[in-house]
């Protein structure tokens, strides 16, 4: 199949394998019912990722453009809407506005959109992203809070607000960081539309271009493409049992002048691992040493399903140093879109400034809607009710890992947060697993996609919030046997070989 693709254009080359197969199907070149190549075969024919390949697929599929048999193949199976009439005198069209050479920043890959892509569409198992379990989101209770915060100030609530937050919420915020340790009057608290915003308004106010940001290797990939787009540079420090590597981190800071430091500290994402209070300690201590602020991304703490509590760093920071960012994406709602950021008075005022200029506010309404669920008592029951779900489901998974994954493959045991990251044996490739994996209806994230530097290519991260523990079973099960036939092959491939070896020396 000849697909035209513009390696130079900033248009994905998924979308444009999207483009090029509708325009073949209406072009007549390609017939309900023609088969279309393999993932792999089509990959290798373009030159591209095979997850560039199934991610068309998908968007297709999505659109019954496609259908996929299992063990039979990809096929046609619809004609495309036709794209909206071209005018009649097409040469008489002015040239068309030359947009890729005018923009000024490449970001990284769409990392939501390749994550999510899957999850949205037919029957899988979704290991993929960490988000809650829909399933368990209290609709009734939380519909009426909303109708609740309405009647109540509903002209105030759809007026333009102020840039720092509905008050209320900045004081209950306050009280809630008081309970963990965190001194923060609701002045120094900003309402953000959730951490991503956090992490780009903190790039804003502190990350001028060229300096340098001391992040985890593997990361959050929100936080790499805040961090590690054109306009800043990136210190990659290595994560261990107990979170960042502390030895490391000290290394580099002797070194190099970091802005900032952006840690995970409680259920890292991916890793899962949590950092101890001695290693919190030495962490402020050296940033101290070299006055670096740090980022705290506290977005996990409250899903802790075993273990003793660790204070956040924030908690224990004396010098005013930490930045600390959470919201209620985790606990609660993410497309709410309702964050927050805790820090000195001097850093809210800018960051307080670069959020007007950007949005001006989070949405009122949102803001006073989660506020009357966290007023009423709502929010600490859902949360006592995910977690005890989120507990089970964990365990379930940990289990079946034990149960169906090769021996020679490692995982971390979480005591909290939504994932588990995997390790497999070198000759595993977690991006082509993926493949297959999506094929039989069971999605996960390959390891690549969080590192700065040096990516892994056998890691992967499974998140167990939001599939039940009897769906989490069968898909690390399916998983575990795919793994296991790859491993027998790349054997089988490798003795082969030696033997082969064997018989040029003789
Ligand atoms: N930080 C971390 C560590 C995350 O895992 C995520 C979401 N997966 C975010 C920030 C983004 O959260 P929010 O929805 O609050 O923007």
């Amino acid at each position: 199949m000849l697909l035209e693709l513009k390696r130079d254009s900033h248009v994905p080359l998924y979308t444009q394998i999207v483009t090029e197969v509708r325009r073949r199907i209406s072009d007549g070149a390609l017939k309900i019912g023609d088969r279309l190549p393999a993932n792999r075969e089509l990959a290798k024919t373009l030159g591209v990722n095979r997850n560039t390949v199934t991610n068309a697929y998908a968007e297709l599929a999505a659109d019954g453009v496609i259908t996929s048999r299992v063990g039979s193949g990809t096929y046609i199976t619809r004609v495309p809407a036709p794209a909206p009439a071209s005018p009649a005198k097409e040469q008489s069209l002015p040239s068309p506005m030359p947009w890729e050479s005018l923009l000024a920043v490449q970001g990284r890959d769409n990392w939501l959109q390749e994550m999510a892509g899957f999850e949205t569409r037919r029957e899988v198992i979704p290991l993929a992203l960490a988000l809650p379990s829909a399933d368990l989101f209290p609709l009734d209770d939380f519909r009426r809070c909303v109708d609740r915060a309405l009647r109540r100030q509903g002209r105030i609530l759809l007026q333009l607000g102020t840039t720092s937050g509905y008050a209320p919420l900045q004081e209950y915020i306050a009280a809630q960081l008081a309970l963990s340790g965190v001194k923060a009057s609701p002045g120094e608290v900003l309402v953000t539309n959730g951490c991503q915003q956090s992490l780009d308004l903190i790039r804003q106010i502190l990350v001028a271009p060229g300096e340098e940001v001391a992040l985890e290797n593997p990361t959050y990939p929100g936080a790499l493409s805040v961090f590690c787009g054109a306009s800043s540079k990136y210190i990659s420090v290595p994560v261990g049992e107990n979170g960042m590597d502390l030895n490391v981190l000290e290394d580099v800071l002797s070194q190099r002048r970091a802005k900032l430091i952006y840690v995970v500290p409680s259920f890292h994402n991916p890793t899962g691992v949590t950092m101890d209070v001695a290693s919190r300690r030495r962490l402020i201590e050296i940033a101290g040493q070299y006055r670096v602020p740090i980022v705290e991304d506290d977005i996990y703490r409250e899903l802790r399903y075993n273990g003793p509590e660790v204070p956040p760093l924030k908690a224990l920071d004396e010098h005013g140093m930490v930045i600390y960012i959470s919201s209620f994406s985790k606990v609660g709602f993410p497309g709410l879109r309702v964050g927050w950021i805790a820090a000195p008075q001097v850093v809210i005022d800018h960051l307080n400034r670069a959020k007007q200029r950007s949005d001006l506010h989070a949405s009122l309404l949102a803001q006073a809607a989660i506020f009357e669920f966290a007023r009423r008592g709502l929010l600490a029951k859902h949360i006592k009710r995910v977690k005890k779900a989120y507990a089970q489901r964990r365990d379930a998974m940990l289990e079946a890992l034990e149960k169906h994954f090769p021996n020679d493959a490692s995982w971390s045991r979480p005591a909290g947060g939504m994932s588990v990251w995997v390790r497999l044996p070198e000759s595993i490739n977690t991006s082509q697993l993926l493949v297959q994996a999506i094929e039989s209806g069971v999605t996960f994230v390959s390891g690549e996609h969080f590192y700065s530097s040096s990516p892994q290519q056998n890691m992967m991260r499974l998140s167990f919030t939001m599939a039940g523990p009897q769906a989490i079973e069968q898909a690390v099960k399916q998983l575990g046997s795919m793994i296991k036939a790859r491993l027998l092959k790349s054997r089988q491939q490798r003795s082969v070989k030696r033997v082969e070896g064997l018989r040029a020396l003789v």
